[in-house]
This record gives C-alpha cells, structure tokens and sequence, in this order.
C-alpha cells in the first residue's frame, strides 16, 4: 500500500545533519553498526520517521531517504495499528515504561506483502525533541518455521490418530506413554486404561519372552527397529494376532528416550493362512490315505508325488517314482485285449498332448511273471493355474482287479443262464416293472416268429401288459386274466401267480400254463413262462378218467358217484328242485356167472350198462356202486319220474338179453328201488338207504321187479 503512505514533504536531514557526530569514537562506531547491522533502526517525532538505517529501508523496499517525512502509521499493517497506537499513548502520558518489545506486520513500499517484524521501542530524545527509537527484526523467518512447525505437529497428530494401524509411544519399560483410536479398538481398550498397562500386561504368555528378546538388543543398540508377528489377549479376552514394528527413540546424548509401536491386525490372514494350512493339510492327508493311487506330474511329465496307494499298485517305492516320467517305472502294461501299451499310450503324455481328461482307462499290470494280473481304471486330467497356465497333471488309479473278475464271472453267470434259458421248452420273457419286455428265450422267440408277432421276435421293447390289452375275441378274458395276474406279482399282491389255460387249434388240443414269478425283492423284473402242458394235460385227464370210470362198464366208479351225488343232493336242497335215486341189483348173478363164466357174467354187466346209458339224460349220474349193483342219480326227477325211468330200464333189459358169445344168449333180470328227495332225508347216504331198502322189498316180493320209497303203485296194479 504504497499510496497510503503520506509523503507530505518533510524537512530532511541533511548528510550533515547525521544525527551521529562523527567526530567522536562513538559516533564513528554508531554510524557503522547502523549501516551494517541486519537489524532496522528508526527514530519517530511526532508521529513521522526522523530516522531510518539501512535495513530498515531495505525492509521496506525505500530508496535511501524514501521513509524520512512519512507518517509512521503509513507502514503499519491496518490490523496492527492498535498496537502501535497504544504504544505511543503509553510513552505520551508518561507513565512508567512499558514492556518494550512487541510484534506487528509492517507494509512494503511495493505491496507485495506484509512483513512480520518484532519491534523494540525505546523513548528517546533527539535533537532536542521526544522521540521513538524503534528497532525492528524481520521475524518471517521465524514465523515460517513456526507454522511448518505446527503444520508438521497437526500433521502427525492427524496421521497419529487417524492411522489405519495402531501406533503408541511407549516407554523403555514398557509402558504406554501414547496411544491412538485405532490400537484402542484393536486391543479393546480405552486409551486411559491402556496407559495403565504395560506392553506385557496385554501380551499373550507365549510371546512375552520374544518380544523382551527384541527389546532388550534395541536397548543395547544392537539393533534400531524391528519386526515380528505376536499374539495380544484383548480386553474381552480373545488372542489376537498382530505385527509389531518397533522403532527404538534415542535423545540427542544418545539415552533410549522411548520407543514407537506400530502394531497392524493381521488376525484374519492369520486366520486365513491357518485354514489355509489345515485345508491343505487335509487335502495332503486325505491323497495320503486314499484307497486310489494318485500320482502327480509336472508340466514336463515327471512325477513329484505318489501317494502310497500308487506304490503299491504299481510296485514302486514312492521315493523312486520321483522326477521319473510314467513310462519310465517299467511297469508292464497292457490294454484290456492284453496288447501291451508303449510309451506312446502313456496317459500323462495323451494329457499333455490333448490338454483333456482321460478318463476310465482300464489297463492290467503285470508286477510278476506267471501271477495274475491287477486291473486298473485310470482316471488322468490336467489342473491349470489361475492364469490358466497347466500347472500338474493329476493321475488317479484305482484297483479294479477284483470288480473285473466278478464281471467275467457274472458274464459268465449270464451265459449259463441264457444257455440253460434257451435250452428250456417253455417261452420265457422277462419285464421289467413297466410291463416292458427286456430279455426272452428262444423257445419265446421261435414261438412269436411262428405266430409272426412283429418284425422282433424276441418281443424286445414291447410292452407286454399292453399287448395283452389289445387281445380281442375270445381270447380277451384269458388275456386279461394273465394281465391281472402279472400286475399282482409286479405289485407285490401276491408272491407268485399261475394260470392254466387251453389253446386249441383247430386239429389239436393244446394247453399252457402261465407262471409269473419275481425276479428281485423290489419285483423290478419279474419272469413271464409260457409252458406247454399239453402232454400233462392230456395224462392228467386220462388218470381222471381212470378214477373216476369203473373200468368194465365205463360207468362213474363207486367213488365218483359218490362225490356227484354229494354235489347234486346239496344243489337240490340248496335251490328246493327234487331228486330221485334208483338202485338197480341183477338177479341171481352167482347163477349168471355160473352158467356162462366169468366172462359172460361181465358181458351182462357191460350190457345191462349200455341199456342204461342209452336211457340217461345229461344230468344223470349212473355209477357201478357194487359187483352188479348200480345207482343212477336222477337231478330234476320226482319219485313219479323216476318210477317210469325205472321201468324204461326194466324194458331195454328185457328188450335187449347180451350174446355171451358161442351164439347164446343170456337173458337176465334185475330189481330196482327207487326213493325221492324228501325233508327227511339229511344227507345223500339217506336218500340211497331208502333207495337200498325199496331194492331189499323188490327182492323179498320175487325180484324182477320195482319197489319205491315212499312206496306207490304201478297203475294197474293193488295198492301196497
Ligand atoms: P340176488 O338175486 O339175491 O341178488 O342173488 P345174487 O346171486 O345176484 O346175489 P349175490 O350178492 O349173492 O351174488 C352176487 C354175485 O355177483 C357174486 C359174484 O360172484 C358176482 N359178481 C360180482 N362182481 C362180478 C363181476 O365183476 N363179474 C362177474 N362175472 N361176476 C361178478
Ligand atoms: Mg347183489
Ligand atoms: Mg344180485
């Protein structure tokens, strides 16, 4: 503010005017000092500089006589004026003098800026006047340095309290001097609660004696600073990991003052890195320890582990498979046909060539001449880095000797199965749960290409249980019948199911017995036979017949009529509809067979049973019940009818005397009782008894005649 000086013109001193004399040994010496001191020197009256030395002007940017005349006050910053001001009141009231020395800024002539000055003021009088003498010390210097000073203090304390780390003073000893906010929350407590403490008191036991360790060669000067991870126990009590940097503080005199802690949270990695350690430990255990060979190659094909699995496998020692190549074990290794596989089949190597997986490679190791070899499946595949970079090739061997030999024996159990299967005459199919057929025999197959069932006769595919549903005609209920029966096993409704069933062709009698039985627990296969009973059939109805048919007259046996009357007696009472029996005794047999042999008396028999079966109506049951004794049961028949059954059977004998060869004839006669079913009679024996006793009166009253129960009259004839 140069304008602001007031340069209202003022009576300059003159050179000779030099307020020193000169002439004397102290002015001489003044004069000098005040040129060349670095110091200003000025002297005011009234208000304006008198008097200005060198550094003064120099201070202000003046020229040589640039100050004398000027209103004080016109160099005075406006902010310090006050100070000057209350300067001069001082000394203008006389009062004792005051403090002498005060700072204020100053202005240059240029305006470039302010200068901090400290200003000496001293009364003084001066060619007979009162005055100011004023010295002034350019203190910017000073004051730069202050405030880098303070800059630098705010800047530690910021950097100090705001660190990310935890940073504390500590002293010799070990006790907190200073700490910042983030050690606090490090170690959980409250920075007046830490200082407290010692370093020790919050060190976990098992690193006290390291960390004394170090402290101790930073006191003796071995060491400046150093580093290391430990353990603090916070407040609330659990280990936290830390790296501790330590710096060791000395004076100037070179006596340890005190020691700067950094101490960084590493808990986490710590943390980390340990599960790192036990993952990979785990991971190195459980290779260890597999029931699979595992062996891992470099990049370049050589083998950096095995684990003890593969040495066993291929019998070589762990230690010896090291830096080798596969190929170089010189184990004898063949494919599954037994070609022996070369160098250029190693799977490390077709790895390494595709950069793909090899997986489920079987292949058979010879470790002996004349043993059996092991089987191997091997499983190969490389394992990249994370900038995709093939880092190892991985090779898992698993021994499958004993799963391969339990395969060729169940190929084997297979083929005697299909051998015995196709060796069997019945059609045999097997399904699955869906009805589906997946295996049949081939009696099945020539059975379906016989009766051209589609273009596979093996059936293979086809939906059994649909193929059933789709059968029309009178085969329908059968084939539903089967389908049912089939479903129950499937379902587990029952154990086994079994149906005979006759397909006649039209020039042949034929019968299949259908057996359905599961296969597995789950009836997730379940076996479908097709046997041809036919021969069986055929003998089981001969044998029936043979029972059931007295041999010389082809009449019922004893037994069988016996077994219908049963039946028919509890059908008639059942439903109320009448029955009658008829028992029928040929006269004086004995005389028939003494007469005319043996053999004619069979004769008579075998007649006397064509005359009655040319009588029969299908309903009725005649039986030879005894030598010539015989019984027809007569369904449907009151005693009324039967009466006149029994006498058609009276007429055809008479009618029709048997030629007993030899050109005689033997005529013969017979008794017959007949009863009817009535409330009286409980059962069949009781019905024939009555019958019996009919026959017993016919032949008391002369034979050749008929007698019923209750006991009628032929018409013509007196009543009884
Ligand atoms: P009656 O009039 O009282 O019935 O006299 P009968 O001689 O017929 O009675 P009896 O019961 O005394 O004799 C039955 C005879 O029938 C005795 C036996 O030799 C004969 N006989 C039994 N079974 C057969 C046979 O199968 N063939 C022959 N030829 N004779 C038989
Ligand atoms: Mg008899
Ligand atoms: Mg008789």
């Amino acid at each position: 503010m140069p304008d602001a000086i007031d340069r209202t013109p003022h009576p300059e001193p003159a050179p000779g005017q030099y307020p020193l004399d000169e002439g004397t040994a102290d002015g001489a010496v003044a004069r000098v000092l005040l040129e060349r001191m670095t110091d200003g020197v000025f002297v005011a009256q009234e208000g304006r500089f008198v008097f200005a030395n060198a550094a003064m002007l120099r201070m202000l940017g003046h020229g040589p006589a640039g100050l004398i005349g000027c209103d004080v006050t016109s160099v005075i910053a406006p902010a310090c004026l006050d100070i000057w001001d209350a300067r001069c009141r001082q000394y203008d009231s006389s009062r004792p003098e005051p403090g002498n020395r005060c700072e204020l800024s100053l202005l240059r002539s240029d305006g470039s800026h302010e200068l901090p000055v400290e200003l000496n003021t001293h009364p003084i009088v001066f060619a007979g006047n009162a005055g100011v003498l004023g010295i002034v010390r350019d203190i910017s210097r000073r004051r730069r340095a202050e405030r880098a000073l303070r800059d630098s203090e705010l800047r530690f304390r910021g950097t100090f309290e705001q660190a990310a780390v935890g940073i504390a003073m500590v002293d010799v000893d070990g006790r907190w001097l200073r700490v910042n906010r983030k050690l606090c929350d490090i170690l959980d407590y409250a920075a007046r609660e830490l200082r407290q403490l010692t370093t020790r008191d919050v060190t976990h036991p098992d690193d006290r004696q390291a960390e004394r360790e170090y402290m101790q060669r930073m006191l003796d000067g071995h060491i400046v600073s150093c580093a290391f991870e430990k353990r603090y126990i916070r407040k609330s009590g659990p280990v936290l990991w830390a790296r501790l940097s330590l710096s060791m503080m000395r004076t100037p005199d070179g006596r340890p003052s005190h020691v700067i802690a950094v101490i960084e949270d590493i808990h986490e990695r710590r943390m980390a890195q340990k599960a790192l350690a036990d993952s990979e430990l785990r991971y190195r255990l459980l290779t260890h320890n597999l029931h699979a060979g595992i062996i891992i190659c470099a990049p370049d094909a050589r083998i950096v582990y095995g684990n003890p699995e593969a040495s066993r496998l291929l019998h070589v020692d762990s230690t010896q498979m090291i830096n080798r190549t596969m190929a170089q074990l010189g184990c004898d290794v063949f494919d599954e046909s037994g070609a022996p596989l070369t160098e250029h089949d190693d799977v490390v190597r077709r790895v390494l060539e595709s950069g793909r997986v090899v997986a489920d490679l079987l292949i058979g190791i010879r470790v002996a001449h004349g043993k059996a070899p092991a089987w191997l499946l091997v499983h190969a595949y490389p394992e990249f880095d994370t900038a995709h970079q093939l880092r190892q090739i991985v090779v898992m061997l698993v021994d499958v000797t004993d799963r391969r030999r339990l395969e060729v024996e169940l190929e084997a159990n297979r083929h005697v199965k299909a051998t015995a299967l196709d060796a069997t005459t019945a059609h045999i199919a097997v399904l699955d749960s869906n009805g589906i057929v997946v295996e049949s025999n081939a009696s099945w197959q020539a059975y379906a290409r016989r009766g051209g069932y589609g273009k596979d006769p093996s059936f293979g595919g086809v939906n059994y249980l649909d193929a059933l549903d789709r059968v029309a005609g009178d085969d329908m209920p059968r084939a539903q019948a089967a389908r049912e029966g089939i479903l129950s096993v499937m379902r587990g409704h029952a154990p086994l199911f079994q149906m005979d069933y006759a397909c006649h062709a039209p020039m042949e009698r034929q019968w299949f017995s259908l057996k359905v039985t599961p296969m597995d627990p789950q009836r997730e296969r379940v076996l479908v036979s097709h046997e041809n009973i036919t021969r069986s059939k055929l003998a089981e109805e001969a044998m029936f017949a043979l029972a059931n048919t007295d041999a010389l007259t082809g009449l019922s046996s004893r037994r069988h009529f016996f077994e219908k009357a049963d039946d028919e007696f509890a059908r008639a009472q059942r439903y109320a509809t009448p029955l009658a029996v008829l028992m029928a005794d040929l006269d004086h047999f004995k005389s028939v067979n003494d007469k005319h042999g043996h053999a004619g008396g069979d004769v008579v028999l075998r007649s006397f049973a064509e005359v009655l079966s040319g009588l029969l109506r299908d309903s009725d049951i005649a039986g030879r019940i005894g030598g010539e004794e015989f019984a027809v049961l007569l369904p449907h028949t009151t005693l009324d009818g039967a009466r006149a059954f029994a006498e058609r059977v009276m007429d055809g004998v008479a009618a029709n005397p048997p030629d007993v060869g030899g050109g005689k004839v033997a005529p013969y006669t017979l008794s017959i009782g007949v009863s009817a079913l009535s409330p009286a009679c409980k059962d069949f024996p009781a019905l024939l008894r009555l019958a019996d006793d009919a026959l017993y009166r016919a032949k008391r009253r002369g034979r050749n005649r008929l007698e019923t129960h209750p006991r009628t009259t032929a018409p013509g004839e007196p009543p009884p």
